[in-house]
């Protein structure tokens, strides 16, 4: 830790510009306690690392943010420093009693007060969900930065996303709701925005990236948020859709393997599943499952015996769809933030059905069933038609 507490309660930070010959007069004359335990720290005053203070070897102290690395001091030093220099009142490592909560730095005199967390090293989804919704029930904002260590791309627009990033996503105040997550990098003194999150199975998302120097960054951070997908982005997610297509026949994964019955029984080929069904949308952080799961459920057992022409109400699709989770073992994940629902992802893929043609608006709320879900001849043509659904879908 930077920071340790001094005689009659002051803070010694070491965060802030000091000498060296002034630290070692203050280590001579001075006792530094933990403010989480309040045992003795020693004053570490190395050349090769940060100076810092850390407890000592017998140490009983149960403060989980211990042991930090020395990247993550240098970070949160360089953090503290950038804060500064925008003139915020910060609290470097405050140790908040109430929640028993340390946040990394703090800033008390924003409305809500805001709590950074730079994150190294790997934290249990427990943890990390506890730690967040404690900040939420204090009222206070929790900002996610992530070390950029922990950033693991897989390939072109692909990243995969461990529990610790999935409870770390941020949400834009604009109506694209597609998280973000941020990263710091102390060695190169840079952010780093993995913005337009779009998840696409479990574990592996889709996403754009850019990179901020530190000296270039304001807080609030103003975030990149391109009205359309980028362009790389759009052919990463077709290739991804059609691998899946050709290696249908070998997924396991339970709603797949039920989906894929589900094919066979109507008659159809189950790699050749509809067209419109693998499209990415908004809120799609809401399934765990991939779209083209659950899009070829709801297009299969709820359009499609619809008669052309029936109009249906919002709801005449929704309810029956929570059923279809249960039935098909659709995975669905929990959300902390309460301004967004599951049903939010539904409606704008009805939306993109309605841009595709296959519905269309009824007036007073409800939608028109304007023709039947198409199943694709094979798997190239599904390939090609998904590029012109997603370019549809993706217009403004
Ligand atoms: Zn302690």
């Amino acid at each position: 830790m930077l920071t340790a507490l001094m005689d009659k309660n002051h803070f010694c930070n070491l965060a802030e510009n000091w000498r060296r010959e002034d630290l070692v007069q203050l280590r001579s004359k001075e006792t530094f306690r933990c403010p989480v335990c309040q045992e003795e720290v020693i004053m570490k005053l190395g050349t090769k690392k940060i100076w810092h203070f850390a407890h000592k070897k017998d140490s009983s102290c149960r403060d989980e943010y211990e042991p930090e690395s020395m990247y993550h001091l240098f970070g949160k030093k360089q953090l503290y420093r950038w804060l500064e220099k925008q003139n915020y009142v910060i609290e470097l490592e405050k140790h908040l009693p109430i929640l028993n909560q340390r946040p990394d730095l703090y800033l008390p005199s924003q409305s809500p007060p805001v709590a950074f967390e730079f994150q190294c090293s790997s934290l249990s989804a427990e943890l990390i969900y506890k730690r967040t919704s404690s900040y939420l029930q204090g009222a206070i904002h929790p900002i996610w930065i992530l070390g950029e260590k922990r950033i693991s791309h897989l390939n072109g627009a692909t990243y995969r996303l461990d529990d610790l990033a999935l409870n770390a996503l941020q949400y834009p105040p604009d109506d694209s709701r597609r998280p973000y997550l941020l990263y710091y990098c102390p060695l190169t003194s840079a952010f780093t925005i993995l913005h337009s999150i779009i998840p696409y199975s479990s574990q592996t998302i889709f996403a754009a990236r850019k990179t901020i120097p530190l000296h270039k960054a304001h807080f609030p951070m103003v975030l990149p948020s391109p009205k359309s997908l980028p362009t790389d982005f759009i052919s990463f997610w077709i290739q991804k859709v059609f691998k899946n297509r050709l290696y249908l026949h070998v997924n396991r994964d339970e709603s797949v393997v039920l989906m894929k019955h589900r094919l066979i029984d109507s008659g159809a080929v189950p790699s050749l599943f509809p067209i419109e069904a693998g499209v990415p949308s908004n809120y799609m952080y809401w399934f765990e499952t991939p779209s083209f799961v659950w899009q070829t459920i709801l297009l299969i057992d709820i359009i499609k015996p619809l008669p052309v022409g029936a109009s249906f109400q919002f709801k005449d699709v929704y309810k029956p769809f929570l059923h279809l989770i249960k039935t098909y073992r659709i995975k669905v994940r929990h959300n902390l933030h309460s301004d967004s629902h599951l049903s939010y992802a539904i409606m704008d893929y009805l939306k993109c059905l309605r841009k595709a043609g296959l519905l269309g608006w009824g007036g007073k709320g409800r939608f028109v069933k304007k023709r039947d879900p198409e199943l694709p001849k094979t798997v190239l043509e599904a390939k090609d038609k998904l590029q012109g659904m997603i370019l549809t879908c993706n217009e403004g």
